[in-house]
């Protein structure tokens, strides 16, 4: 937020200021948002409750009619991303991004990889990159050329340790499984140099966050980001104590999934947001599906930009009976299990189905041994007891995969 004044009040007013900017900018350009702000007076919001009284934005909309939410021409769209949607309403999610909303993301890249990585450090980023304006690409173009940043492919996870010792990275960036199961692999040792390790795309459990520490000594960051927004979103500090909301660039709210309304501070709800820079695809109060709660007070990094915890999609989890078992709750007990790198769920009838991925088990019997068992079961004993007295009643089995594995993360994380 270069330029800003750094206070609350100056931030609020800041967001006020590019809040009316970027409501006007979508009622000019996207059909969509000049349909929904037709009844509201030039110059809306008045007051940031004003805006607050818009209706949201469903994900289903965009995927509808995704060339009705572009506010550019043609011309000026830069890069199109398309996203595979797991419904099959409509034509998918698409979204249009214009030069500047590039430069915004590589200005946000650029600040946030300088509060971790030394100047003339050096980077290795397993996100795709080969496209220009793909999270990878932007990613060395943020950081260059103060510091280093190389690319390894995502599908080769295998040589990503080798490439790490190669060029003396001190930081990797990457998926949280993808990375956990690096962590715990057999060439693990090849990380010893890594200082920093910035997990993005996905969420990333407690539980694997402190074993990746413990495998590399180094210290994980979190980043919590959409490709709705080109990737830009929240980051987390050196306290680790919540994700720092980029607010120079997005407004989030946190809402009651129910009614809509604004959940109290602290309290998890559905996390919204609305791109207040966004030139080619401005989304108003747009809901993410992800669920979140602001953290109350202030962070002892100094900084009052605000906080958030998110613990990822609502939707993702298994349903045992009447009760929802959320992914975040097995992944926090799973992760713990010491030898685990990456595992997907299913139901069977009424019965989980876990397949697991454990990156430094010679091959053989896809069934766990005894002692694979009972590590099992006693991480499933860590989850909370409404969960626990589901999974008793519906006792899930386990089976390794035997397919060579290369590091990617499983299909239960759903591609954002
Ligand atoms: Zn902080």
């Amino acid at each position: 937020m270069t330029g800003a004044p750094f206070d609350r009040a100056g931030i609020e007013r800041y967001q006020l200021e590019h809040l009316r900017a970027v409501v006007g900018r979508a009622r000019r350009g996207s059909p969509f948002y000049a349909r929904r702000l037709s009844g509201r007076p030039e110059g809306f919001p008045a007051t940031m409750e004003d805006f607050f009284g818009l209706e949201p934005t469903l994900p289903s909309d965009l995927a509808s009619n995704p060339t009705n939410f572009m506010a550019v021409s043609q011309d000026e769209i830069a890069r199109v991303v398309t996203l595979r949607t797991s419904g099959t309403a409509g034509e998918g999610k698409r979204l249009f991004f214009a030069e500047e909303d590039i430069a915004a993301t590589i200005e946000i890249f650029r600040v946030g990889m300088a509060t971790f990585l030394p100047h003339g450090g050096r980077a290795l980023v397993l996100l795709p990159g080969e496209r220009p304006g793909s999270i990878g690409d932007l990613l060395v173009r943020a950081v260059a050329p103060e510091r280093e940043c190389a690319l390894h492919s995502p599908l080769d996870g295998r040589t990503a340790l080798e490439h790490v010792a190669e060029i003396g990275a001190q930081c990797l960036v990457g998926m949280p499984a993808q990375v956990l199961s690096l962590a715990r692999g057999p060439d693990f040792r090849l990380g010893g140099g890594l200082s920093q390790v910035l997990l993005c795309a996905d969420y990333a459990a407690p539980s694997l966050v402190s074993a990746i520490e413990r495998a590399w000594g180094c210290a994980v960051r979190r980043h919590y980001g959409l490709t709705e927004t080109l990737y830009g979103g929240a980051l987390e500090c050196e306290e680790r104590a919540g994700l720092h909301v980029m607010e120079g660039n997005y407004l989030f709210e946190v809402l009651d999934p129910r009614t809509l309304a604004p959940m109290p501070e602290g309290e998890f709800g559905e996390v919204a947001l609305t791109t207040l820079r966004a030139t080619g695809t401005p989304l108003l109060r747009y809901r993410t599906g992800d669920r979140g709660r602001f953290i109350p007070g202030a962070c002892r990094c100094g900084s009052i930009l605000r906080r958030l915890e998110i613990t990822g999609r609502m939707s993702n989890g298994i349903q045992i009976g009447v009760e929802f078992i959320p992914m975040h709750e097995l992944d926090e007990a799973l992760f713990g299990v010491p030898w685990l790198g990456d595992y997907a769920v299913a139901t069977d009838g009424d019965r989980p189905v876990f397949a697991l991925h454990a990156p430094a088990r010679a091959a053989g019997s896809p069934e766990p041994a005894a002692g694979e068992l009972s590590d099992l079961k006693a991480a499933l004993d860590r989850l909370p007891q409404r969960a626990k007295s589901a999974l008793e009643k519906a006792p899930p089995s386990f089976r390794f995969r035997t397919k060579e594995h290369d590091g990617v993360t499983s299909v239960k994380r759903v591609a954002r």
